[in-house]
């Protein structure tokens, strides 16, 4: 247990300051968007593509929605909680109108992920003017209300399961950030993405949703004077931009 813990310690370092623009683990820029499989280059865009398949929501959903996510007991959950930053945790909000419309986004994503009792995530819901969204150590889904004002529901829904996707693939993350290969870290970033497309359609919302988050969630950003960190460690928006409409083309209705 105490290896798994450490790993999901990684993971969530990791992934925790994609929206906030804090600083992370810098990753040595070794690629520039390739992978070397044999003597081919495949991009990072084919990998993920790849992963997803074709064929309808439901079809991508059984190659992208595995059943590795790690067990995490209402123990390790409080652990967890009690480990988030004075800073976040002198803030939460659990009452109002934002924090329960994020609390059953936050249901509705879970249910469409299986999450069960033992993979269950819980939600920490803050007020900061920053938007902010990462999941925290597996299992908690940390969300500022600034970034739930700032979404429509469907724009919500795809960042909270882009999150929540994480944990169908902390292995593949873990080994990257071992291996310092950042090019696999942005292939994962990628397969949440699909994850976040995917169960856009399935819960019957536009699947473009997610995009226009990353949109939005940018222009914040820029509009604060804050930029993202680790950029080795995410691809482009531009790049995400043209995995995604791919991807919804791809997907049969
Ligand atoms: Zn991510």
């Amino acid at each position: 247990m105490s290896k798994h813990i450490i790993m999901i310690g990684v993971i969530s370092l990791a992934f925790s300051s994609r929206l906030r623009g804090q600083e992370v683990q810098n990753v040595p820029p070794e690629d520039c968007g390739m992978v070397c499989q044999d003597t081919q280059h495949v991009t990072e865009l084919d990998l993920a593509w790849a992963a997803a398949g074709t064929g309808s929501a439901d079809d991508m959903k059984g190659r992208l929605f595995t059943v590795n996510i790690p067990v995490l007991d209402a123990e390790f959950r409080a652990k967890a909680l009690a480990d988030l930053s004075n800073d976040v945790r002198a803030h939460r909000i659990g009452r109002g109108n934002l924090f329960r419309r994020a609390e059953l986004i936050l249901r509705q994503v879970a249910e469409l992920q299986d999450r069960s009792s033992m993979t269950g995530v819980e939600l920490f819901f803050y007020h900061d003017p920053v938007p902010a969204g990462y999941l925290w150590r597996g299992c908690i889904m940390v969300l500022s209300d600034a970034l739930s004002d700032s979404l429509s529901d469907a724009e919500l829904t795809g960042i909270v399961a882009h999150e929540l996707g994480h944990a169908y693939f902390m292995g593949d993350a873990v080994a990257a950030k071992r291996s310092k290969k950042s090019s696999a870290l942005r292939v994962v970033e990628l397969k949440c993405d699909a994850v976040a497309i995917v169960s856009l359609k399935l819960l019957g919302h536009d699947p473009a949703s997610f995009l226009r988050a990353l949109q939005k969630i940018q222009l914040l950003l820029t509009r604060k004077k804050l930029s993202p960190r680790d950029p080795n460690s995410h691809p482009g928006l531009s790049e995400r931009a043209l995995f995604s409409q791919r991807l919804i083309q791809t997907m049969a209705s």
